[in-house]
C-alpha cells in the first residue's frame, strides 16, 4: 500500500492558557494527533517566532520557551521535553533550495505556539519538534512559495503544523465574550474560509481585504496560515475546515487541514 503524504494543519491556538484547558479547539487537536499516527517529526511554523530571518531549530534537546506575562505559575512551570532532530534540519534546509535557511543551534526552542497544541496532540512528546522561524522581513508570497517548497516533506512523514490565528486583535479583546466574534472578525475569517476552500493561493491578497487592519494589526498570526495556503496550492488541492469558533471577540480559532488523514497505521517507518 502507497503511503499517503501527511496531512498538514493550520492550527489556531489562540490563548496559552489552551495548553492548560479542555475544550472544542483541545479536543480537535488531541483528535488531530490521534489521527495522523506517529509522524517521523513534527515542523512547527509557528507565530512566536517572528525575527527577521528565515531559520529553522537544530538542536538536539530544544527548551520550552515561555514567551508571554501575566499567565499562572502552572503555565510557566510547563515543559515540553520533546527532542530536536539536527539531521531533519539539514534535511529541509536542502529541501527548500534555493531558498536560504539558517539553522538555529541555541537561541529558540518550542514556543507556545508549539506547545499549547502539541501537548494536547502528542502528550507523549516524543515525537521530535522542530520550528520554523516567521521571517518578519519577507512577503506573503514569499511564505505561500516556502510552504509549498516544504510540500515533498509529507511524503516522508513530517508532520507540518502552522500555528497562528486567522484574526488576532488583542487590543480589541473582548473578556466578556468569550466564544464570539466581532462582526468584522466574521467577515474576515469567512472570506478566508472561502479562498481555503476553493483558491488557497489567493489567500496571499487577504492583507487588501478590507478588515484586514483590524483582523491582522501585527502580521505574525496571520502568516502562517500562507504555509499551508502554498501546501495546499502544492498538491493542486484545497484547505479543510478542522474546527472553527471565536474567542473574546477579536480571535478566530479556525483551523484547517490540506490533504487526508487515510489510514495512517498503513505508513511505514520512514526513518532509515
Ligand atoms: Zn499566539
Amino acid at each position: 500500500m502507497t503511503p499517503l503524504p501527511m496531512p498538514a494543519f493550520f492550527v489556531g491556538h489562540g490563548s496559552p492558557m489552551n495548553a492548560l484547558e479542555h475544550n472544542r479547539y483541545t479536543d480537535s487537536w488531541r483528535a488531530l494527533g490521534e489521527r495522523v499516527g506517529r509522524p517521523r517529526a513534527i515542523l512547527v511554523v509557528s507565530a512566536h517566532w517572528y525575527i527577521q530571518a528565515t531559520a529553522l531549530t537544530a538542536m538536539a534537546r530544544p527548551r520550552t520557551i515561555h514567551d508571554f506575562y501575566g499567565f499562572p505559575q502552572e503555565l510557566f512551570a510547563l515543559r515540553y521535553p520533546a527532542p530536536g532532530d539536527p539531521a531533519l534540519a539539514e534535511e529541509i534546509a536542502d529541501v527548500v533550495r534555493p531558498t536560504w535557511v539558517g539553522l538555529d543551534n541555541d537561541s529558540w526552542g518550542i514556543d507556545h505556539g508549539a506547545w499549547s497544541v502539541l501537548v494536547h496532540a502528542f502528550p507523549g512528546a516524543d515525537v521530535p519538534v522542530l520550528q520554523l522561524a516567521v521571517n518578519s522581513a519577507k512577503s506573503f508570497d514569499y511564505h505561500a512559495e516556502l510552504g509549498a517548497a516544504l510540500a515533498p516533506l509529507r511524503q516522508s512523514g513530517v508532520l507540518i503544523i502552522a500555528s497562528g490565528n486567522v484574526v488576532h486583535n488583542l487590543g480589541l479583546l473582548d473578556p466578556s465574550q468569550p466564544d464570539a466574534g466581532f462582526d468584522w472578525a466574521h467577515r474576515f475569517d469567512g472570506d478566508v474560509r472561502e479562498l481555503m476552500a476553493t483558491t488557497p493561493g489567493e489567500v496571499v491578497n487577504m492583507a487588501r481585504h478590507g478588515d484586514y487592519a483590524t483582523a491582522a494589526p501585527t502580521p505574525e498570526h496571520f502568516i502562517p496560515l500562507l504555509y499551508v495556503a502554498g501546501l495546499a496550492e502544492a498538491s493542486n488541492s484545497a484547505a479543510t475546515v478542522e474546527v472553527e469558533g471565536f474567542a473574546f471577540g477579536s480571535l478566530s480559532m479556525t483551523g484547517y487541514r490540506v490533504g487526508a488523514y487515510g489510514d495512517r497505521e498503513a505508513t511505514p517507518d520512514s526513518s532509515g
